[in-house]
């Protein structure tokens, strides 16, 4: 099969859909989405939207918070685009129809979580992404130019004459077919799945850094993976996430003992920056060697089920009151912060191929995403990313140049795909997700991240992941992803923001206060 649009879009995220309802009476526009159309990081994201839209807020103030939350490595020219844009997409957003939680007064409802110095983040009670999903897919369904096709996975970038035409794509059947436009959205969102432990859904592999690398995009920060300190931790129940909201909210960490820990660790305590919460958390587990828990017993039992029943229902799930049980955590990881180098407007380094959402890396995270931040980078940088695709078939675009590497070159190499070649048996996904959960987690060194590197005896020829089983192209995507987080955090010796490096604990600003990036073949 063979289809063709004007634009293709690729992923149903919170970026896509925004990018796509840019594009309105512009075109044919196509979306393939890898599982059902509500699949993705988005549908889970409970805590909130992050916008400057208090009285004691502004622009100024979210921005200094991003840069400090990312410990140095942000880029602030797109981090000044979030925060500026972002209050009039969110308003946007309640213009179509968004039904965030109001204040008495009929003002959104502004919670506050770690490491932002005011209350800035907008909710739906604990279920703001779906709310966000479903009035985005209430703007996108009735667009006559919009196509979707569900289950159709891309397994990779066509790239002819330098310039990204499409993707080949696995559909629900197993068989292979290709979707070619002028130009291509990647959105297709997370990693999380990168892990044995995470919060994100099975759809969120790193697909599309995975096949942007493999055509030749430039990816970069791919070591700054953020790890939820606060995901549900009971044996044979999913990592459900326990927002940070309900710290937010007065929750607090306590040992198995009952004591609040975290000074213990950090001056910020319990509302200190997630990854620093996240190794309190694994260090006491370690001192005590008993499990850590979040209590919320303390606050109204009324208030607690009403502001997070879905929290409460996971909870419930798994024989616990969210109200008044001590509920046993761990860290997970939730986000990688790396990804397809893009620029403002969502250019990669291919022409014809754009990113936008948590698959590509504007920087405005820099080596740590500040919490709530990431809905808003999907619907700001989406929506910009669909207005250059719009004005892309009148005046064609550039690839993206960046200061220090030449753009365009794919580096392909000739030869058979051989993602398994001589390897026999294939490979597990499970294996790759224990060996990165082990060795390229919350605590690093050389000779953990040696063994992650080592995966890169499975990759070398690879040349497209089309060319794979159905049932091995999953693996084939996190071993690829697994490997480019596995290389950056062992060349950068040091510590910040989500790296942690056991034998390079401190910030090392003279030698790695910049940014690192790797195309294939370079
Ligand atoms: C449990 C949880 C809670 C969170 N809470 C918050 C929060 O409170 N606030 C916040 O700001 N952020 C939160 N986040 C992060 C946030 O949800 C995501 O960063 C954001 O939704 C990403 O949006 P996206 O559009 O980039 O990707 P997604 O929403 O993940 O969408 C990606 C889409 O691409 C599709 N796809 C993937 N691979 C392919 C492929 N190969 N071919 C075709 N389609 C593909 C997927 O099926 C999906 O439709 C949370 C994340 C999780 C997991």
């Amino acid at each position: 099969m063979d289809l063709h649009g004007d634009y293709l879009i690729i992923g149903s995220g919170i970026a896509a859909l925004r990018a796509a309802a840019s594009l309105g009476g512009a075109g044919d526009v196509l979306i393939l989405t890898k599982g059902g159309r509500r699949e993705g990081n988005t549908g889970y994201a409970q805590g909130g939207i992050a916008a400057a839209m208090g009285a004691d807020d502004s622009p100024a103030r979210h921005l200094a918070d991003t840069m400090a939350a990312g410990d140095g490595l942000c880029n602030e020219r797109a981090v000044a685009v979030l925060v500026e844009e972002g209050p009039r997409y969110v308003r946007e957003l309640i213009d179509w129809g968004a039904e965030f939680d109001r204040a008495a007064d009929g003002s959104p409802a502004l919670a506050i979580e770690g490491a932002h110095s005011v209350r800035r983040v907008l909710h739906a009670r604990d279920a703001t992404g779906r709310e966000i999903g479903r009035v985005l897919w209430t703007r996108v369904s009735p667009m006559s130019n919009v196509r979707v096709l569900e289950y159709a996975r891309a397994v990779s970038v066509i790239v002819e004459d330098g310039r990204c035409v499409g993707v080949r794509f696995l559909q629900e059947d197993g068989g292979l077919a290709v979707a070619r436009a002028p130009c291509t959205l990647l959105a297709t969102g997370g990693a999380g799945q990168v892990y044995r432990e995470t919060t994100n859904p099975p759809v969120a592999t790193g697909d599309g850094v995975a096949v942007a690398y493999l055509a030749g995009a430039a990816i970069m920060d791919m070591e700054f993976v953020q790890f939820h300190p606060t995901a549900l931790d009971v044996a044979g129940q999913p990592r459900f996430l326990l927002s940070e909201a309900l710290r937010g909210e007065g929750a607090r960490l306590v040992n198995a003992d009952g004591e609040p820990f975290m000074l213990r660790y950090d001056p910020a305590g319990d509302l200190a920056p997630r990854d620093r919460v996240s190794r309190g958390i694994a260090r006491e587990a370690q001192r005590t060697g008993k499990p850590v828990y979040l209590t919320l017993a303390h606050l109204h039992p009324a208030f607690v089920r009403e502001r997070f029943p879905l929290i409460s229902a996971a909870c419930r799930q798994a024989g616990l009151d969210l109200a008044t049980d001590r509920i046993p955590i761990g860290p997970a990881a939730h986000y990688v912060m790396g990804g397809v180098i893009t620029d403002l407007d969502g250019r990669t380094t291919i022409t014809g191929l754009l990113a936008a959402g948590e698959a590509a890396c504007t920087g405005v995270h820099g080596a740590n995403r500040l919490a709530s931040n990431s809905l808003l980078e999907g619907l700001v940088f989406g929506a910009r990313a669909g207005a250059a695709m719009r004005r892309w078939t009148e005046q064609p675009i550039d690839p993206v140049s960046l200061r220090g590497f030449d753009d365009g070159a794919t580096h392909k190499k000739r030869g058979q795909p051989a993602f398994f070649a001589n390897k026999g048996d294939g490979l597990a996904a499970a294996a790759v997700q224990d060996l990165m959960w082990r060795n390229v987690g919350l605590f690093r060194d050389a000779d953990g991240l040696k063994a992650g590197n080592a995966l890169a005896e499975r990759l070398d020829d690879g040349e497209s992941l089309a060319a794979l089983a159905p049932q091995d192209w999953q693996a084939a995507s996190l071993l690829t992803v697994g490997l480019l987080i596995a290389r950056a955090a062992l060349r950068r010796e040091e510590s910040r923001g989500g790296h942690f490096r056991l034998d390079f604990p401190e910030r090392d600003d003279r030698r790695w206060r910049r940014r690192t990036m790797e195309r294939r073949g370079e």
